[in-house]
């Protein structure tokens, strides 16, 4: 049978979750046993020019000049996957969305900041510049569900990414919620699918995965000022990974 092409690229982002999947460990070879990665910039030096079962792509598209560039990948691969929130959303990125482009350069990179590469547009997922086949949540990906995917996607399954909050997972783990600990959490409309990780190991959700289709934004916006939260904190809080969601 032939082993399957795939490749990994960078766009826009912090690289954290190329670092997460080259940290897989045992995950990582199983799947080396499936695939045949011929780029991955994280973790080798050698690159391809040859057509790809898959490409992955990681960050946002934030740079008009990197469209040819998205192109050419689309061109030659059968499935593109943007992966990880930035490439699926414009994550974390997309704060910059709401602020003026050179306050984050001069904030950021001081006197570096009339650099030409930083010059940039709003981030946007990597579906506004290419069709993506699957588009994987996460800052940074989650090693169960990625690899669950990627199997899915070379066994021909239409890959399912849940549509239902964290709460659920995290009831589940008979989590003590946060609220009743007088805490503030997301996971009343973050996207499911990591476990309930954060309040499972004590520490809040910020929905890093983004929100379930069609969230009750203002439910979740009243529920934070409840807390004592101050209405533009609320606000800041809500769209920390959901930039392009949640408006001004
Ligand atoms: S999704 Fe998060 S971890 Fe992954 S590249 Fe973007 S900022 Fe980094
Ligand atoms: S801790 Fe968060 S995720 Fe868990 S039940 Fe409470 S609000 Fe939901
Ligand atoms: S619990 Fe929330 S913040 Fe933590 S990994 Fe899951 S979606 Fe992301």
């Amino acid at each position: 049978m032939k082993i399957p092409k795939v490749a990994f690229f960078d766009f826009t982002s912090c690289e954290g979750c190329q670092v997460e999947i080259a940290n897989f460990d045992q995950d990582l070879l199983k799947l080396l046993q499936v695939v045949e990665v011929v780029e991955f910039r994280e973790i080798m030096k050698e690159t391809c020019s040859e057509p790809l079962d898959i490409a992955f792509i990681e960050g946002s598209f934030s740079r008009e000049k990197d469209r040819e560039r998205l192109q050419k990948i689309r061109q030659r691969a059968n499935l593109v996957v943007a992966y990880g929130s930035c490439a699926a959303t414009g994550g974390i990125n997309a704060l910059k969305n709401h602020k003026p482009d050179y306050k984050y350069k001069v904030e950021v990179y001081g006197a570096d900041a009339t650099m030409p590469h930083l010059e940039t547009q709003k981030a946007l997922p990597i579906s506004a510049a290419i069709p993506v086949d699957l588009a994987i949540p996460g800052c940074p990906v989650n090693r169960q569900e990625f690899v669950r995917l990627v199997s899915d996607l070379l066994h021909g399954k239409a890959p399912t990414i849940p549509n239902y909050p964290v709460c659920m997972e995290c009831k589940k783990k008979e989590n003590i919620c946060r609220y009743e600990l007088q805490d503030t959490c997301l996971g009343v409309v973050a996207r499911a699918g990591c476990g309930a990780l954060c309040p499972s190991n004590g520490i809040p959700c910020e929905a890093c995965r983004g929100f379930v289709d069609n969230p009750n934004l203002d439910s979740l916006v009243e529920l934070l000022i409840k807390t004592g939260m101050q209405p533009a904190y609320a606000m800041a809080k809500a769209r920390m990974f959901t930039a392009n969601l949640v408006e001004e």
